[in-house]
């Protein structure tokens, strides 16, 4: 049974639901007025901007067991949506086979803001900075939708996150080690990056974030080659056009080029009051195609990550 805490003033009301079908049925009950909560830190910023009003209750998940922690088992792990970002951080499972991850969710905020976000609320925001690492990574989503679980590819969701209508819980991201991914899969080291530029080094909002995850043979040939690209506003989306440009292939300067001008053509990411969609474009194409030039020399030289 829900516990109701009554804030003072113009605070909303707190419900804080114990299971997710009751936290499903509590946000059926109070429609757009009811939101779901994790850490709360980008809610309270949207709050603040005037980006989005601040809603008559708050659906507090923190009480749910279940949807923190995270477990490994045969091959995959199932990160539960309520684990703070400092937590992944420093989870051995995660940086050791999820690497571009773990580097995503270090450039996130600040070690304060990393203490209380969670990787749910970064995920179900659709823009967060987590995201174009966990799209190589070929994440699921795992729902709850009131009556029934559901599993949905990250990358079709992000397609289009409103189409699923109705109430979702978030309740686990799935990353399995494919075969790119385990030791002992084809031959050839894996390589990859994660990149997010902003207006200063650190503690900053994204403008751009890219990843790129490949495995390199010993003759410089490029197989399971995935790319995503996102950062401000824009919701992160693989780009499988550019992919297939180096899959199979030598990381060749006329490659490259190649390589930039598919990321051109696909990847379209909107303006906004920090960076134009022009801008945001031209940088995620160099910035690939500067990181598979850089990987492709440190693979040569035996130094893969
Ligand atoms: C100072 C500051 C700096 C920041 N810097 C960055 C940054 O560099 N990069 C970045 O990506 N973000 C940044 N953020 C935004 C935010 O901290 C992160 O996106 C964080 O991961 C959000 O998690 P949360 O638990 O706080 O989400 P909340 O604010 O609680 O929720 C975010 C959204 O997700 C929904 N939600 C949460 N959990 C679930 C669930 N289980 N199922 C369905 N919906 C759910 C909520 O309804 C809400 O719409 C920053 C925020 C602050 C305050």
């Amino acid at each position: 049974m829900a516990m109701k805490e009554q804030a003072p003033g113009r605070c909303p009301e707190v419900w804080r639901p114990r299971d997710a079908a009751e936290a499903c049925r509590l946000k059926t009950a109070f429609g757009p007025d009811g939101v779901f909560t994790a850490g709360g830190t980008l809610l309270r910023t949207q709050w603040e901007s005037g980006s989005a009003a601040m809603p008559g209750t708050l659906i507090d998940l923190t009480a749910i067991p279940g949807l923190a922690g995270i477990r490994a088992d045969e091959g995959q792990l199932v990160i539960g949506p309520l684990v703070k970002l400092s937590e992944l951080m420093r989870t051995e499972a995660v940086a050791t086979a999820f690497p571009l991850l773990a580097e995503a969710v270090r450039r996130i905020g600040a070690p304060s803001v990393r203490n209380l976000a969670t990787i749910g609320g970064n995920v179900a925001s659709a823009v967060g900075d987590a995201l174009p690492a966990l799209l190589v990574h070929e994440a699921e989503l795992l729902w709850h939708t009131g009556g029934r679980t559901e599993t949905t590819a990250l990358e079709d969701w992000l397609a289009d996150p409103g189409r699923a209508q109705g109430v979702r819980l978030l309740t686990g991201i799935r990353l399995k080690r494919t075969d790119a991914e385990a030791p002992g899969g084809p031959p050839g080291r894996i390589v990859g990056a994660y990149r997010k530029l902003g207006r200063r080094e650190a503690f900053t909002p994204s403008l751009v974030t890219i990843a790129v995850l490949g495995r390199l043979s010993e003759d410089g040939t490029l197989t399971g080659v995935r790319m995503a690209a996102g950062g401000g506003s824009a919701v992160p989306m693989r780009l499988r056009a550019a992919e297939t440009v180096l899959e199979g292939a030598r990381v060749t300067p006329d490659a490259l080029v190649r390589v930039s001008e598919a990321v051109l053509a696909e990847y379209r990411p909107a303006s906004d009051a920090f960076a134009g969609a022009e801008y945001r474009r031209t940088a995620a194409a160099n910035l690939i195609a500067a990181e598979w030039l850089r990987l492709a020399g440190a693979g040569r030289e035996g130094d893969g990550r």
